[in-house]
């Protein structure tokens, strides 16, 4: 099996003190050993502070989005090797959130996860189907699009992790099944063994409310290699017993 990874979308949450003290209190808990890999994706101008906090610790560094330009005229947007500069690992891009709040596309999606690569970033690109979509039965052809659309090709396991979050399960409380999520899980599989030599070797988180109440079940899916978490990653305790989890 995949070591899970354990991501921690902060979302636009918390203060300065705040998210470097979480962070502080993950990095002291988490040993270098532990059966998963854990990520923290603070807001951007929180990069730094918790850079600071998790140095020196196995607890990794993402960023919630990144342009597709290196640089450029494109005021409020941050480039990839800006993330790199402040010690990013990986960059969520394609959230629900991104698509819907800032129209992207898949193209974008997947010039932005191109620009990720080109620095080295480990991109997590998110799918998932909205509500009307799942209640019409277009579930798994609105991912197996979005795969082929927002995913560049050649990409493997060190290089790519992908989220399939359902965009009626984020913040709700509400979860699919574990036998809808088995079914997702194995389509973007085999969505991605056209895309990549590698598709086994890549990591495929579930991300929408989960918790430390429902974390072992969905870990225990088959095809899901760890979680993406929103708002149960901004206590310590709960993002802990969702690692834990594993
Ligand atoms: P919640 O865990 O708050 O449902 O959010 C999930 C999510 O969107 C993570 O990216």
């Amino acid at each position: 099996a995949l070591r899970p990874l354990i991501a921690g979308n902060w979302k636009m949450n918390l203060d300065r003190e705040t998210a470097a003290g979480l962070a502080r209190e993950l990095a002291g808990a988490v040993a270098a050993a532990a059966a998963f890999e854990m990520a923290v994706c603070p807001p951007a101008p929180y990069l730094i502070p918790v850079a600071d906090a998790i140095a020196g610790s196995p607890v990794g560094l993402g960023a919630q989005d990144c342009h597709a330009a290196a640089n450029g005229a494109h005021t409020g947007d941050v480039a990839a090797p800006m993330l790199t500069d402040v010690g990013c690992t990986y960059v969520i891009v394609g959230h629900s959130e991104r698509r819907a709040d800032h129209g992207e596309t898949d193209a974008v999606v997947r010039a932005k996860a191109e620009a990720a690569r080109s620095v080295g970033l480990v991109p997590i690109v998110c799918v998932g189907e909205t509500e009307a979509q799942r209640d019409a039965g277009e579930t798994l052809d609105v991912v197996g699009r979005q795969v082929a659309g927002s995913i560049p090709d050649g990409l493997d396991g060190t290089t790519l992790v992908v989220a399939y979050e359902p965009v009626w399960a984020i913040g709700t409380g509400r979860t699919p099944t574990v036998d809808d999520v088995a079914a997702v899980h194995a389509h973007i599989r085999a969505a991605l063994a056209r895309k990549s030599a590698d598709a086994a070797g890549i990591r495929i988180l579930y991300g929408g409310s989960v918790k430390p109440s429902n974390a072992s079940e969905l870990l225990a899916v088959a095809n899901v290699d760890g979680a993406l978490v929103g708002g149960a990653s901004l206590k310590a305790a709960d993002f802990l017993a969702i690692a834990r989890a594993v």
